[in-house]
């Protein structure tokens, strides 16, 4: 398929993980990408994987000027948006006892203050009929110890993709959002999620497997694309049945 012929798509966080296969899965299918993360390699690495015309672009999103100059960057190379995978984020997994007031900002910060930002600032850039897709987490969902701040920062998004669809939609904009359970990527890694404690976790997806970047990366796709015209402010749960069944 070629969805996004003649598109331009920005992925947050699209040099590594879900973000990464996502921008990898829209370049497959003729779209102009742009990219953001932190780290320069690992985003100089990406951009050779996304086609001549992708761009990379250094932004440590958390902080209004971040959004804002990522906008302005942005309309700087004259780019317009057709889909914006909001995906950049950190995941903070500690108990609720242990949680201190950097915890708490940190995470809010990259994962809710980052993304209502850079929405707010992306907005002008929006083409008509545009799609912005939020990165969620079945932890929004679920009750799992440790997760209190990362999944009230998720809970968060879910309850954005509605409030910002009703704003958008004037625009002729959509906001939606996926919440993925497991997913191996690097994350695991940076969380200690190894061995035993990785068995543990796939213990509890009744399909019996982590997901893969690539399954979070096709429903986005789905979701940025014309043939999901209709659904607006809505979720789609990608976990394997972990909160579902
Ligand atoms: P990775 O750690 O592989 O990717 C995280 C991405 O976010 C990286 O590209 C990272 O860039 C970027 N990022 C983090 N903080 C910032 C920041 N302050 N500014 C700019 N970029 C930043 O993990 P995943 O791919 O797994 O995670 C991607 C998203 O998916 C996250 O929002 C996560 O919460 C969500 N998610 C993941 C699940 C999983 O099981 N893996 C499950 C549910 C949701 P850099 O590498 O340069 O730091």
């Amino acid at each position: 398929m070629n969805r996004f012929e003649g598109k331009t798509v920005l992925v947050t966080g699209g040099n590594s993980g879900i973000g990464l296969a996502t921008a990898q899965a829209f370049a497959a299918e003729g779209a102009r990408v742009v990219i953001t993360g932190r780290d320069e390699a690992s985003l100089a690495a990406a951009r050779e994987t996304l086609g001549a015309n992708a761009i990379a672009i250094r932004n440590v999103t958390g902080t209004v000027a971040a959004a804002r100059e990522l906008a302005q960057r942005l309309a700087d190379e004259h780019v317009r948006l057709d889909a914006v995978f909001v995906n950049a984020g950190i995941a903070t997994f500690a108990p609720f006892t242990d949680i201190d007031e950097k915890a708490w900002d940190e995470t809010f910060a990259i994962n809710v203050k980052g993304p209502y930002f850079q929405i707010q600032s992306l907005a002008p850039l929006l083409n008509q009929g545009a799609s912005i897709v939020l990165n969620g987490s079945i932890n929004a969902h679920i009750g799992m110890p440790m997760s209190s701040v990362y999944a009230a920062s998720k809970a968060a998004l879910v309850s954005l993709a509605k409030t910002l669809s009703a704003e958008l939609l004037p625009r002729g904009a959509r906001v939606n959002v996926v919440s993925p359970g497991p997913i191996a990527t690097p994350l695991h890694e940076k969380l200690g999620l190894v061995d035993d404690a990785a068995a543990q976790l796939q213990s509890q997806i009744p399909l019996g497997r982590f997901g893969k970047s690539s399954e979070v990366a096709a429903t986005v796709l789905h979701l940025a694309a014309q043939e999901s015209g209709f659904i607006v402010g809505t979720e789609i749960v990608i976990d394997g049945g972990m909160s579902q069944l």
